[in-house]
């Protein structure tokens, strides 16, 4: 039987995604070719790029409102880089919510001024700052929608005339936002939408061309608009993977069906941590994540007991982040709610051994 995969990225895919990405792999379309041995210039492989990249427009519903979905290859952490290469012509702010808005700030420093509008190290990134001023005269204002390693979310976003870019790489997908809002999201597809190896990049067209520098092609987001997302070979199985995926959420009515299972997995975890008095929650409450839900042992002397019952239980993943120790049980989409239900269950029966 299947584990219960809480892991935290890469992460959980639904069952018949994996089904049919296996079959491909030994025979796509029924052509007696592998998906992964066919040319990305073959009209197959030509329809699944474009087919991933207009479901994820229009899961995201802007779908004829100027924006543009890119596959690419260098993780969240090339577009770290790339945003800022592309768009940081003087100065740009960025809210640091965790390790991920950190990094994304070292590398915006190589090309321009910048400004950290809000903190929330010093209290290890247990909340996310609320009360900040975004500059008007900043190229962009760039934030992380949901902190994988913390368990943060932000549950609004600031009014700005700002361009907004968001890093929603563990979050994307999972519940309803205005996501006309952003004028750039991107995504790593190994958290929320598919296997590593490819970064889904949804960019506002009417942004790009604003910087003086000269930008590498492989850097530069005009040119693989230009090229449909084909500039160089892409990640086929990651891209396939994605498309299966996110044509299962479609199925599945959505982000508005999703979001409301999303709620009922956070819904029933939380309610454990805050009634069980041997788990205790990391962060503010307002502000915690329902992908990522991070708790800890009020009795470290239960460690033992409880991945004992985790493992019996057929329960995966549930180590939090080497930085910072503890418990994560991460909740992406595919994670069914029984798998929430068996890990409450534990989480009581530790309590009947306590
Ligand atoms: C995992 C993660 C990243 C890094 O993604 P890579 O694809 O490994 O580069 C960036 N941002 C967030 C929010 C993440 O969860």
């Amino acid at each position: 039987m299947k584990k219960h995969n809480f892991s935290a990225g890469p992460c959980i895919l639904p069952q018949e995604v994996l089904k049919k990405a296996s079959e491909a792999v030994l025979n796509f379309n029924d052509d007696n070719l592998s998906l992964i041995e066919i040319s990305h210039r073959s009209k197959p492989f030509v329809n699944v790029m474009e087919n991933a990249r207009s479901l994820a427009l229009e899961l995201l519903g802007l779908e004829g409102k100027g924006y543009k979905a890119l596959f690419l290859h260098g993780g969240a952490s090339t577009q770290f880089l790339m945003a800022a290469y592309n768009l940081l012509e003087k100065k740009a702010a960025y809210l640091n919510t965790g390790t991920w808005s950190d990094k994304a700030i070292k590398e915006a420093k190589l090309f321009g001024e910048l400004v950290e509008v809000a903190s929330s190290k010093d209290s290890g990134f247990t909340h996310i700052p609320k009360e900040y001023a975004i500059p008007t005269d900043a190229d962009y204002f760039h934030c992380t929608s949901n902190n994988t390693i913390f368990g943060t979310q932000m549950k609004s976003f600031p009014e700005t005339n700002v361009p907004l870019i968001c890093d929603m790489s563990s979050d994307i997908f999972s519940r309803q936002l205005d996501f006309s809002k952003f004028d750039l999201i991107y995504a790593g597809a190994q958290k929320n939408m598919g296997p590593a190896g490819t970064t889904l990049v949804v960019i506002k067209e009417d942004i790009l061309g604003k910087v003086s520098r000269t930008i590498p092609s492989m850097l530069n987001y005009k040119v693989h608009l230009g090229k449909d997302s084909m500039f160089n070979t892409p990640a086929v199985f990651p891209v396939y993977v994605s498309m299966l995926t996110l044509e299962w959420l479609k199925n599945l009515g959505g982000i508005a069906a999703i979001e409301k299972i999303n709620d009922q997995k956070a819904a029933l975890l939380y309610g454990e941590i805050d009634r069980n008095p041997l788990f205790k929650g990391v962060v503010a409450t307002e502000d915690r994540s329902h992908m990522n839900a991070t708790f800890t042992l009020t009795d470290a002397s239960l460690k033992e007991t409880f991945d004992t019952l985790c493992n019996e239980a057929g329960i995966n993943g549930l180590n939090g982040h080497r930085s910072v120790g503890g418990y994560r049980a991460s909740m992406y989409n595919a994670l069914p709610l029984e798998s929430v239900q068996v890990l409450v269950d534990v989480m009581q029966a530790v309590a009947q051994k306590a």
